[in-house]
Formats: C-alpha cells, sequence, structure tokens
C-alpha cells in the first residue's frame, strides 16, 4: 500500500510519453517536449521517433482557441481608429502649415508696411526739422528786429 502510494509519487510526471523502443523493445519516457522529436536510444542507441504531436503544434492549436475573432476585431477597429487619428493629425498639422503660411504672409505684410512707414516717419521727421528750422530763423528774425 506505502510502497504503491510511493511509487505513484515517484512517477509524478504522468504527462511523460511512454513508448516502447522499436528497434529494442525498451521501455522508454521521455518529456512531453520531446514529442516527435527524434531521439537516440539509450540502450540500442538506434535513432527513434517519439510519438505523440509536438508540443509546439498543440500550442499553436490552443492559441488559435484562446485568442478567438473577437480579438483580431477589436484589433483592427483600434488599427481603424489610430489610422483615423493619424488622418486628423495629418489635417490639423496642414491647417497648422497653412496656418503658419499666413501668419509668415502677415509678417511679411507688415514689415513691408512697417517699412513704408520708417520711410513716412522719415518725410515726416524732415518736414518737422524744416518747420522747426523755419520756426527758428522767424524768431531770429523777430529778436534781431526786436534788438
Ligand atoms: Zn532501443
Amino acid at each position: 500500500m506505502a510502497g504503491n502510494s510511493e511509487k505513484s509519487k515517484v512517477r509524478t510526471p504522468a504527462q511523460d510519453i511512454v513508448f516502447d523502443c522499436p528497434h529494442c523493445n525498451k521501455s522508454l519516457s521521455i518529456d512531453p517536449r520531446g514529442a516527435g522529436l527524434m531521439i537516440v536510444c539509450p540502450d540500442c542507441e538506434q535513432q527513434v521517433q517519439v510519438p505523440g504531436v509536438p508540443l509546439t503544434e498543440r500550442n499553436q492549436e490552443g492559441a488559435a482557441v484562446a485568442t478567438p475573432p473577437p480579438d483580431s476585431a477589436d484589433l483592427a477597429e483600434a488599427l481603424e481608429a489610430a489610422h483615423a487619428k493619424i488622418e486628423r493629425l495629418v489635417e490639423s498639422l496642414e491647417e497648422t502649415r497653412e496656418r503658419r503660411r499666413y501668419l509668415e504672409k502677415v509678417r511679411a505684410d507688415n514689415m513691408a508696411r512697417y517699412e513704408l512707414i520708417s520711410k513716412d516717419l522719415v518725410t515726416i521727421q524732415n518736414a518737422v526739422d524744416r518747420i522747426v528750422a523755419i520756426i527758428q530763423d522767424a524768431t531770429t528774425e523777430k529778436t534781431s528786429e526786436n534788438g
């Protein structure tokens, strides 16, 4: 009884693939990850293929079941949303560029206007200078008349 339970305890890897070597009929047990692989029998040193479906293939099937279509639909939706976002960003970028171009044009216009104003200011300054000179002349004339 006790020996039985101990034996089952030792043979814990129930998932181990147990098969007989086709060459020497020795009972072989191998880790499930070895399924489908070619191994060398430790007894007769002949190449033996481990029976069973390779774990990777089973994993792929399991993954296919684990990731149902809704997930990919969500992904497609997210991708579409991302695309829409990018389109909006590109649009706003275009708007920003247009606005920048407009502001640059306004700035250029202002610069031109500023230059015109500067010229006008020079003209006005010259006129003021002339007026000041005329007034000064008149004042000196008046003073000399008086004196
Ligand atoms: Zn063998």
